[in-house]
């Protein structure tokens, strides 16, 4: 685990001049382990040798005594004395057998305690016949708290509604809850309490698939796997033709670049596309979206890490993409979310404003002095 760990955290650990302290580091884990690992082989070394040792002693004192007891007249033959060790013999057996592989049990079970978390673990509950859906994408949250840990609330008495072809903004500080929200939406974690609505259904009654196949997430962490960039960009429908997965990456403005790569869209991306810019990751996240045909639209910091002139290239892109669905839009660049129907301003979970762009800037509140702060870059 640790080598592991360091290996992927390399970077920050030559920047930060780290090297010498990870070696030591690994230095003692390394002596820790090889102690252990000598004092376990000699243990389960000498337990075949000992148990050897007691078998024979059991041996002699058995023929010992039982020639003495034939000696003296007991009533005890040579034959039955024969027998007795036979039957001995086969008794042992089976001891020795479990003690020659006790080491590899008591590995074996030290390993199987954390394999045991995961599958006592409780499975995620799909009901099948329940509301099994095709979702409009009317969403509505009722006075829903949350909190990851108990005692911690994240989430407090939040209420938002949104129809079909609606846009919602959502805004806010730093670790004020908006991807929280979205994690309620997809039932990724289940509120404390409230409710939220679904086309009028509680979430709780709608199949969990069925939910999430209505919903599409660009997030705020884009993840891709280690496969063709044409397989990646398929996993927003896994249907659609090679046809439909470049028209996608033309709308998310990712053609250009993908043509660039040696292999265009039959590229295999590295670990989460780490031969690709965080960007151009973004670009193939939203060509992803563009392809899925759901009633829900998640943009999560959906364009942050691309700039300005690109984002404003692929606007139309997005206004087409978010048509005729519900779409949430988070964002940080508040020049992005101008247009959407509502903006809710979130701060520490609580959503302390409400309204369209011009109300909430008439309004001269947060998300006015926000605003001005990102206009003439002051911090407030
Ligand atoms: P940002 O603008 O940085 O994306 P955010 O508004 O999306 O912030 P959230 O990710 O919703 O913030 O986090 C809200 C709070 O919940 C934070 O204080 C965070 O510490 C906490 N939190 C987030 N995820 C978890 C988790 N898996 N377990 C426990 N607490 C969490
Ligand atoms: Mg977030």
């Amino acid at each position: 685990g640790y080598i592991e760990e360091r290996i992927s955290g390399q970077k920050v650990i030559l920047l930060f001049g780290k090297e010498e302290q990870v070696r030591q580091e690994f230095g003692e884990i390394n002596q820790k382990l090889r102690k252990s690992s000598i004092l376990a082989q000699a243990f389960s070394g000498t337990l075949g040798p000992v148990n050897n040792v007691t078998n024979n002693l059991t041996y002699l004192i058995i023929t010992v005594t039982g020639a003495y007891m034939i000696l003296t007249g007991h009533a005890l033959t040579v034959g039955i004395l024969f027998t007795f060790i036979l039957y001995m013999r086969s008794f042992i057996q089976p001891i020795n057998q479990i003690l020659s592989t006790f080491n590899t049990i008591q590995s074996a079970l030290a390993g199987a305690e954390r394999v045991f978390e995961v599958i006592d673990e409780q499975k995620e509950e799909y009901k099948d016949n329940d509301f099994c859906i095709n979702l409009d994408g009317d969403v509505e949250l009722r006075d829903v708290d949350f909190a990851y840990v108990t005692g911690n609330p994240i989430l407090k008495k939040v209420n938002l509604s949104a129809s079909r072809g609606k846009t919602i903004a959502i805004v806010g500080p730093t670790g004020s809850g908006k991807t929280t929200i979205m994690n309620l939406l997809t039932r990724f974690y289940d509120i404390s309490s409230g409710e939220i609505l679904m086309d009028g259904q509680s979430l709780l009654n709608i199949e969990k698939r069925g939910l999430r196949r209505s919903i599409s997430m660009v997030l705020q962490d884009t993840f891709l796997f280690s496969e063709t960039v044409r397989q990646n960009i398929r996993y927003g429908r896994l249907d659609a033709t090679d046809q439909e997965v470049e028209k996608a990456a033309r709308i998310a403005n990712a053609h250009t670049f993908i043509m660039q790569l040696p292999q265009g869209y039959d590229t295999i991306l590295k670990d989460n596309g780490s031969n690709l810019s965080q960007g151009q990751r973004q670009l193939l996240a939203i060509a992803r979206a563009v392809l899925s045909k759901s009633a829900i639209l998640i943009l999560d910091e959906a364009t942050s890490s691309i700039d300005t002139r690109t984002e404003l290239e692929i606007q139309n892109a997005m206004l087409q993409l978010m048509k005729g669905k519900t779409t949430f839009i988070i964002a940080h660049r508040l020049s992005t979310i101008r247009n959407a129907d509502e903006i809710l301003a979130l701060k520490d979970g609580e959503i302390i404003e409400r309204g369209s762009h011009m109300e909430l800037m008439e309004k001269g509140g947060f998300y006015a002095k926000l605003c001005q702060a990102q206009y003439k870059g002051i911090a407030i």
